[in-house]
């Protein structure tokens, strides 16, 4: 079941991203891109061994885990596991290959602002633009963030992404949403975790498990 009935075109959205943990603020961002693009769906790929950061807190496992419960009951999203069936860092290049030969609509990248304005130091980055449009989402502080280059190609419509397989840039601009994993994993250590920031069953499992503790915290308890 694609979601695509005949004659109208579709694109299919790509969220990658580490989900250290995954956040309310990626399924509202989804969500609203979900309502306002000609998206088919979006495919979630959490990265099994992301090369452009430091290393995850939560082990890949867990982090998929958690991407599992929270988009469970959307059939809008789905996971694809690309990069924990290849061996070595898990280069978003070689992961849209995968997916532009298994799918048939145009890819949308999806990028939030901080991610996209590190874009040109991703790998390969260059050929990325032949394999997908790209979708950013503004976060806030980084409003004004949006770099030169990327202006040649920015289209004004999502609809203009339909007009060709790859290489233009929309600016979404609808939906800031304030959370960070960074601040999550900041606020779980320190015990002050916003739950509200959590989908449902992530914060069970972050507990069942003892994810993001502080060492000092497990050793007081
Ligand atoms: P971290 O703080 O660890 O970098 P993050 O909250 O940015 O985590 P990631 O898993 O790194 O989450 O993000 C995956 C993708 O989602 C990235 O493109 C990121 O920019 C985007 N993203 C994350 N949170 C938001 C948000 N609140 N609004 C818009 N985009 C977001």
């Amino acid at each position: 079941m694609t979601g695509i009935s005949a004659g109208s075109a579709r694109l299919l959205g790509v969220f990658g991203g580490t989900f250290d943990p995954v956040h309310c603020g990626h399924v509202a961002v989804a969500d609203a891109l979900m309502r306002a693009l000609p998206l088919s769906r979006i495919i979630f790929v959490p990265a099994a061994r992301p090369p452009h950061r430091p290393a995850p807190t939560a082990c890949a496992r867990d982090r998929l885990a958690m991407l599992r419960l929270a988009l469970a009951s959307d059939r809008r999203f789905a996971i694809d596991e690309t990069e924990y069936e290849r061996e070595g860092p898990s280069y978003m290049v070689d992961t849209l290959a995968v997916l532009r030969a298994r799918h048939k609509e145009p890819l949308a990248l999806i990028l939030g602002m901080d991610a996209f304005v590190s874009l040109p130091a991703w790998h390969r980055w260059r050929r990325i633009l032949g394999l997908a449009h790209v979708v950013i989402v503004s976060r806030p502080g980084l409003e004004g963030a949006l770099p030169e280059w990327i202006r040649p190609r920015l289209v004004e419509t999502p609809e203009a992404l339909l007009e060709t397989g790859s290489g233009r840039a929309f600016l979404f601009t609808a939906s800031a949403r304030p959370e960070s994993a960074t601040a999550l994993r900041q606020a779980l250590a320190d015990g002050t975790a916003p739950v509200a920031w959590l989908p449902d069953g992530v914060p069970d499992y972050i507990e069942a498990h003892g994810l993001y503790r502080r060492a000092s915290r497990n050793d007081e308890s």
